[in-house]
């Protein structure tokens, strides 16, 4: 008997078209294993098991009636910054702890619509903002594989709940590299597409130039499957792009023969790196060239900048866009307050945690009358330079491999008091939103201390396909996918 649980996407759509088993006993499994691991991992804020089984119930009626679907009777998971109808949405937050939204995020109607069962809302860091889920306002998820570590974050619950096969698949958004580098550390894959490919429409916004909904997943064939699904031009996002979609999964051939994979001269270096990372994207680098691919020496001379250039724009963009949480509309309200001003200030005072408000303090500081152009405008300066530098890297290459993160997933706690330290950890997922290029991590070791590590790849806009199908070779010649924690 096999454990249902376990199954990737792929091969329980094939048990599920061949009636091998039902979408109601798939989802069953999966919560009896949410029963059983949950209480460790903390990975949900809410668990839709209602919803879940009744959308099981007519996956199997449509299974009988042969309308299959993408994603017909495939339990996944869903970060809490996207909006779902009747379903609290509380981006980890106080302030939004009893928010239920009346409509669903464009992402959730394609998700309805392929026929996927919502297992839950998932954990993050509060309003996205972090990199551990240590600053969720309601829980910190736990490192499935050690469970004293960070899972990472902001999507850190989208990782861990694949991770433990709580889920399927997930949905996670990726504003700095909170898709990739929570992947990373769980030991599951994650893409942030291409800046414009799915819609934007439904997910609570944090910085709005960088944000980009993507999927986490238990192999790249599933990533690829995930995001076909979400893709797409939507009119109600004025930045999302009218662009055909590519099929993805059919592009996973596995051949990168005579690809050019760009090795940035910057990225990899030993410096401040953890040897394990360091030896792991080596090996990653020679297996790319015995299965034919070329690699090239390129630079990205303004990355160095780059946290400075994010931790400047991703506050102002935050700091406005939450100027809306006031009390007023929905939320949160300080009823006790005597005058508006004071509810205001209660409101946001109370309902916001110390990561979120020390980031609207940033954004305030940075947009204010004398310092936007010696912040806000010089950081944008260099977000275009830093986009130069990948356009011209793009000449001379197909594709960029990196780390995704200098080290495996740090203990809870060890960075709490020190934000710097957080943010600098940022270094090699930030580059590819402030240019809005694509990028995936894929598992590409275990550290000594048995922790995954995840290899970063890079690619064009739009060139969704060509990560894609290079992860895809990766991963038919290494067995870390297949690796998964013992709980
Ligand atoms: N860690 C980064 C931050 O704290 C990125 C977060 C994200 O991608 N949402 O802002």
């Amino acid at each position: 008997m096999i454990n249902l649980h376990k199954l990737t996407i792929h091969e329980a759509q094939d048990r599920l078209k061949n009636k091998e088993i039902s979408a109601q006993e798939l989802t069953r499994a999966v919560f009896e294993r949410i029963e059983a691991v949950e209480p460790s991992v903390d990975a949900y804020i809410t668990v839709t098991q209602d919803i879940a089984m009744a959308q099981a119930e007519a996956a199997d009626k449509d299974i009988s009636e042969n309308n299959i679907r993408p994603l017909t009777g495939i339990p996944v998971a869903v970060k809490d910054l996207i909006c779902t109808k009747g379903v609290k949405t509380t981006c980890a937050s106080k302030i939004l702890e009893n928010f239920i939204p009346p409509y669903d995020a464009t992402v959730m109607d394609k998700l309805n619509a392929a026929g996927a069962v919502m297992v839950g809302k998932v954990n993050m860091d509060e309003f996205a903002m972090g990199s551990s889920t240590e600053n969720s306002g309601i829980k910190v998820t736990k490192n499935p594989w050690n469970l004293s570590h960070i899972p990472g974050g902001s999507s850190g619950g989208s990782a861990a709940a694949v991770s433990a096969d709580m889920c399927l698949g997930s949905l996670g958004s990726d504003t700095g590299g909170s898709i990739r580098q929570p992947a990373s550390h769980c030991g599951v894959v994650g893409i942030k597409p291409t800046y414009g490919r799915v819609s934007r429409f439904g997910l609570v916004a944090f910085a709005s130039s960088l944000d980009q909904i993507g999927p986490l997943a238990k192999d790249v064939t599933d990533a690829a499957v995930l995001l076909q699904v979400i893709s797409g031009y939507d009119p109600k996002d004025s930045t999302s792009i009218d662009k055909t979609i590519p099929d993805y999964r059919a592009a996973l051939t596995g051949n990168v023969k005579d690809l050019k994979i760009g090795i940035p001269r910057q990225y990899h270096t030993s410096n401040g790196m953890s040897p394990d990372v360091l030896s792991a994207v080596q090996n990653a680098m020679n297996l790319f060239k015995d299965a034919g691919a070329e690699l090239v020496d390129i630079s990205l001379p303004h990355s160095q900048y780059a946290v400075a250039a994010y931790y400047l724009i991703a506050p102002a963009e935050a700091c406005s866009n939450l100027a809306r949480y006031d009390g007023v509309k929905y939320g949160l309200r300080d009823k006790a307050s005597a005058s508006l001003v004071d509810m205001y200030q209660n409101t946001r005072s109370k309902g916001f945690g110390p990561e979120v408000q020390r980031r609207i303090l940033l954004g305030t500081y940075a947009l204010s009358a004398g310092y936007y152009d010696a912040y806000y405008k010089k950081a944008s300066q260099i977000r275009t330079l830093i986009k130069h530098d990948f356009m011209q890297a793009f000449d001379a290459c197909d594709i960029i491999l990196s780390p995704v993160t200098p080290s495996p997933a740090f203990k809870i706690g060890e960075n709490v008091d020190d934000p710097l330290t957080m943010y600098l950890s940022d270094i090699f997922t930030l580059s590819a939103n402030l240019a809005g290029i694509p990028g995936l991590s894929i598992p590409c070791g275990i550290s000594k201390n048995n922790l995954p590590i995840g290899l970063q790849l890079m690619g064009n806009y739009f060139a969704e396909t060509t990560i894609l199908n290079a992860a895809f070779c990766f991963e038919q010649a290494t067995e870390f996918h297949k690796l998964r924690p013992k709980l």
